[in-house]
């Protein structure tokens, strides 16, 4: 029995946790719950999942979530802090980081110190502080199990390997909603548009970086320090069937591959219960109804966004920290129509060149330079054509 702490449990990922959850109470049980904003489904995931504990970010929603569970032996607790805190629980074998973006950086790092399991989805904190997450993990002795799809594949594809062995992992991208459109076509798309990914359904964020492919820039840095990788080990292709979610290529030639119809319920399940596969009844992966699996090379000129992340990759730093943050701005006004699909990384070009570059960041630096980006970033949005400032 494992005892989890689902971070983010209202999102796509965290909605997803439970019903794993939910198909294995003989293997899971919860303990924490939290969410931010989302206090009816919170409320309503704690009366059915019953955890020990939730937290609820968002302190204006604190009162409405307590008077809920006031007849139930729930705790609720709001704020971040509280959030550090709960994490740390001795009662926890295994942390879910499933919040979106930096804002879930601190809670991993408190679950890292108390010596907890990180399955880990939440992937710009290791874009943020991959090298100061790992670094904790080692000392502590935690492991991180990846959750995102890529990841989780190529952590399968290790299992029994010697990781010296590995010449390179090649991460596999749908390439999106807008596969081999030009800049003369994205410069109108609308986040409606852009929403419309064609095999996976993912929080809105994560939707639009895989529409950009500022996703796959991400997820090279993800792996670059979960993996412990060499910049040139790491390889994207295009392979809109996301049916092979990543691969890798050893010394002697030989590609080990991790394939399975698109459903994120299956990385969540092998990362939850590793070291265990656990049956499950998910529909199969029948290969006559993928008769071609196509590959091709990504188009970084069109969507630049990949470029710019393998240039914060090589260049590191504080440097994946700001584009991370001036991603989260940008993709955030495009989702309010604020500002326009291309502009998105002329701000986060135009971000990086603002803010100071530092080589060895410690996590006050990080915390400042996502600051700072943050407010070029907002500078730069109002000065949109779309902006309605
Ligand atoms: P969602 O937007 O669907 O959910 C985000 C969750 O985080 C919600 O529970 C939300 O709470 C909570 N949250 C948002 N902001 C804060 C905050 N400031 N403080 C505390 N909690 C907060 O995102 P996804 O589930 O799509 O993604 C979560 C993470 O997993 C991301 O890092 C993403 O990149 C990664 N991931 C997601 C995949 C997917 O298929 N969705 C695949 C691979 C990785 P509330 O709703 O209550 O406001
Ligand atoms: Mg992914």
């Amino acid at each position: 029995m494992k005892r989890l702490a689902i971070l983010g449990s209202t999102g796509s990922i965290g909605t997803q946790a439970l019903e794993v959850v939910a198909a294995h109470p003989d293997l899971f049980e919860v303990e924490v719950l939290t969410a931010h904003r989302n206090s009816a489904l919170l409320i309503e995931q704690a009366k059915k999942f019953k955890p020990n504990a939730v937290v609820v970010t968002d302190e204006s929603k604190y009162k409405e979530v307590k008077d809920a569970l006031l007849m139930l032996p729930i705790k609720v607790f709001s704020g971040n802090q509280s959030l550090n805190e709960v994490v740390q629980w001795e009662a926890i074998d295994t942390v879910l980081g499933a919040i979106l973006g930096f804002a879930g950086l601190h809670s991993i790092l408190a679950a890292i110190d108390a010596g907890k399991r990180i399955a880990l989805a939440n992937k710009e904190t290791l874009v943020v502080a991959g090298e100061l997450v790992m670094q904790r993990a080692k000392e502590k002795g935690v492991d991180v199990i990846p959750v995102d799809s890529e990841h989780s594949a190529i952590f399968q594809c290790l299992v029994g390997e010697n990781p010296a062995s590995v010449e390179k992992m090649i991460l596999t991208a749908s390439g999106g909603p807008f596969l081999g459109r030009k800049p003369n076509y994205l410069v109108n798309v609308k986040a409606s548009h852009a929403l419309q990914h064609p095999n996976w359904s993912m929080g809105n964020k994560i939707t639009i970086d895989s529409s950009t492919l500022m996703n796959k820039g991400l997820e090279m840095i993800e792996a670059k320090w979960l993996f412990g990788l060499k910049n040139e080990q790491i390889e994207v292709v295009i392979h809109p069937q996301s049916i092979i979610h990543s691969m890798v290529q050893f010394n002697d030639g030989s590609v080990k591959a991790q394939m399975s119809l698109p459903d994120m319920k299956l990385p969540i399940q092998y990362a939850i219960a590793f070291p265990h596969r656990v049956a499950n009844t998910y529909k199969r992966l029948d290969f006559k109804d993928f008769p071609k699996l196509t590959f091709e090379a990504p188009d970084y000129k069109t969507f630049r966004n990949l470029a710019i992340a393998k240039d914060a990759l090589v260049k590191g730093g504080n440097a994946p920290c700001v584009m991370n943050a001036a991603n989260e701005m940008v993709v955030n006004a495009f989702l309010q129509n604020k500002v326009g699909f291309l502009e998105m990384s002329d701000m986060i070009e135009k971000t990086m060149e603002q803010v100071a570059f530092i080589d060895h960041p410690t996590l006050q630096d990080y915390q400042e330079s996502d600051l700072e980006a943050r407010g070029y970033a907002t500078e730069f949005i109002k000065k949109s054509q779309l902006s309605i400032y």
